[in-house]
């Protein structure tokens, strides 16, 4: 049972647990307009919730070659309810693979953190199918390992196509990582070394806020 298929039986039950406890309130002598509303209410608010938090963007493929720091990749991968454990080049391959197998959609669902605990078939597949990573993660870890990498990451697209343009980087005040003052003078954070156009673009994103909210609490930021 895939992410979805869970948020569709959870969907189900709730609805079932509104409508049964709707029939009890009604048999109780409450007006039947006024629990009606209130049950339309609990299960927009649901709905709401459910979507705006478990409907994530999928990073494309290509897109992954821009996460260069291996922390961001753990996060993404904690984020999709994968297994957040093992190299770069293997998380990378996770990612990959399933950028790959929902190629053609932009959004995707996840499981909720408490879900992802008990053990089912949410899992993508046994670690043992994973086999080697590909050729390009090799030559990604090379990278994040070279010194002069944040030099080329300022030359490096965004995600999702977006552009960079100095326009980003004067209207932001903090870091969006460390929220340390932004001084305008250098495309990267002066104390915690962010590349701050490419977590910016990234942040406008649900999983991009996500992404940057973990990897700001994981430093202290709040
Ligand atoms: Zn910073």
């Amino acid at each position: 049972m895939n992410a979805r298929d869970v948020w569709a039986v959870f969907t189900l039950l709730f609805v079932l647990a509104v409508a049964v406890f709707s029939a009890f309130m009604i048999n109780s002598g409450e007006e039947p307009t006024i629990v009606a509303s209130m049950a339309t209410a609990a299960v927009a608010v649901y709905l709401y919730v459910v979507y705006k938090r478990y409907r994530v963007e999928l990073v494309p493929e290509d897109d992954l070659k821009l996460f260069i720091d291996p922390e961001d990749l753990a996060i993404l991968c904690d984020i999709y309810g994968l297994p957040s454990v093992g190299s770069p080049s293997r998380l990378m391959h996770r990612l990959a693979l399933q950028s790959r197998a929902h190629a053609d959609q932009h959004f995707i669902w996840v499981a909720p953190r408490l879900m992802r605990r008990i053990p089912s078939g949410l899992a993508v597949g046994p670690e043992e199918d994973f086999g080697e990573p590909p050729e390009d993660a090799h030559e990604l870890v090379a990278r994040m390992v070279s010194d002069n990498a944040l030099g080329k990451r300022a030359a490096m697209p965004l995600v999702w196509g977006k552009r960079r343009s100095s326009v980003r980087l004067r209207r932001m005040t903090a870091c969006p990582i460390c929220d340390s003052e932004v001084t305008h003078r250098s495309l990267v954070c002066e104390r915690c070394g962010a590349d701050l156009e490419f977590y910016d673009a990234l942040a406008e994103s649900r999983i991009g806020h996500r992404l940057v909210a973990e990897k700001g609490g994981v430093r202290g930021k709040h």
